[in-house]
């Protein structure tokens, strides 16, 4: 059995970003990679402008003893009548367009009017409370990289060069299935050996999550036609995930239902736990396929080590993670795992670093552990003896994607 190191690497192998696609700019578009770098159209500012409400003048002080008399007013999206007449100031607003002749801005409250005439205590220097046409960026400059994430920053700067469509990396459709005759849906009310499908919810929002696009397919009872036309859709999709039926039960025929119609299993079985039974394939058309074992925590723990990076390699991610963090463990904590352990731990940011707080977790069917604000704890094999405030490794998914993002920028 390989180490889940191991299975990250065939995966990430396989990942590869989507094609681009062009597509409009939207708010959906957030988080996205750009495909290609974009060029200014127009400078930036496109026009000299004032950056604060006052008076544009020149430096030309030699007739002003008794102060300056005041021209027309130019406001933001007017333009200048004509150029500023020597010896006279003219009243600008923030972002209107200085006139020809003026060199310098005085900000209002610098000034007192006096019969009509404008007095100045100091003169500003020569440039000052001006931004000079295309002091941000010129025509043709290069103002964003392929490459960039679209967040709210980029999605302002998209829209200041006028671009409202763009090539991007697009957000894969990730399919759900779950599988077990066992499973109702969560408006039903569980009778006899049911129980309800918590692990579609919890996938549907962890797709979500990755920004990826979650379209869920139903449940699969435990017979080979039913999970045959299911997984038969989702191959169609870049991505399928299925949840149980892949340890070696009697009733466990995902992994030959796969390969059944032609998927390539490339990774079945980890050493972590939870999560042993983890499976990993490929699509006849190149697509990805994750198989999780039914048991919630087991589902989570393989999703968000190995599924999230995957999502966000397709979503064009270089460093797609998963990124653990150093925290220092709030209380001791002895345990005795046979096989290297991801631990049910809730993280906290404080002013001297993250704290991991134990959360007492004894089964791998304990949901309920996890629904506080949590991360995996990772455990070598073996007995581990951690002290109180030790340096400890911990995985939060929220924080593993904010240091993708932040990985890819930089
Ligand atoms: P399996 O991996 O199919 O052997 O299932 C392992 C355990 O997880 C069993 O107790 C299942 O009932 C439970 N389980 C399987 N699928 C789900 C699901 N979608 N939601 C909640 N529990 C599940
Ligand atoms: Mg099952």
């Amino acid at each position: 059995m390989i180490t889940w190191q191991e299975a990250h690497r065939s995966i990430l192998d396989q990942a590869k970003p989507l094609p681009l696609q062009i597509g409009p700019i939207s708010s959906s578009s957030l988080g996205a990679i750009l495909g290609d770098d974009v060029l200014a159209d127009i400078d930036a500012p496109p026009f000299d402008k004032a950056l604060m409400d006052g008076f544009a003048l020149s430096g030309d002080t030699s007739a002003q003893s008794d102060g300056w008399p005041l021209g027309d007013g130019v406001y933001a999206g007017g333009i200048p009548g004509k150029a500023l007449e020597p010896g006279y100031a003219v009243p600008v607003a923030t972002g209107a367009p200085i006139p020809t002749g003026a060199d310098r801005v005085i900000p209002i409250e610098r000034t007192e009017k006096i019969n009509g005439l404008l007095k100045v205590k100091e003169l500003p220097g020569i440039g000052d409370f001006i931004a000079t046409k295309g002091a941000d960026y010129k025509a043709g400059d290069t103002v964003l990289k392929r490459g960039t994430v679209l967040c709210p920053s980029v999605a302002g700067a998209l829209a200041a060069v006028g671009k409202t469509a763009l090539r991007l990396i697009p957000a894969p459709t990730v399919s759900v299935i779950s599988t077990g005759s066992e499973l109702v849906e969560p408006n039903m009310k569980p009778m006899g050996g049911q129980i309800r499908n918590s692990n579609a919810s919890m996938l549907l929002s962890g797709i979500h999550r990755a920004g990826c696009l979650p379209k869920y397919l139903g449940i699969a009872p435990d017979c080979a036609q039913a999970l045959r036309n299911l997984i038969a859709e989702g191959i169609t999709h870049p991505v399928l995930i299925l949840s149980g039926g892949v340890s070696v039960g009697e009733k466990d025929l995902v992994r030959a239902t796969l390969e059944e119609l032609g998927v390539k299993i490339i990774v079945h079985g980890i050493k972590l736990k939870p999560g042993r039974p983890f499976l990993f394939g490929i699509t006849p058309g190149g697509g990805l396929v994750f198989g999780l074992p039914g048991n919630p925590t087991s589902s989570l723990a393989n999703f968000d080590l190995l599924i999230h990076p995957a999502l966000l390699a397709l979503r064009g991610y270089r460093n797609p993670g998963p990124h653990f963090q150093v925290a220092r463990m709030e209380e001791s904590l002895i345990v005795d795992n046979n096989r290297p352990t991801l631990r049910p731990v809730s993280v906290c940011p404080t002013n001297f670093g993250y704290i991991a707080y134990d959360l007492g977790a004894k089964g791998s069917f304990e949901l309920g552990v996890l629904t506080r604000a949590y991360g995996w704890l990772e455990l070598a094999p073996g007995r581990v003896e951690i002290q109180k405030d030790e340096e400890v490794r911990v995985l939060v998914p929220e924080l593993s994607a904010v240091t993708a993002l932040l990985l890819q920028t930089t």
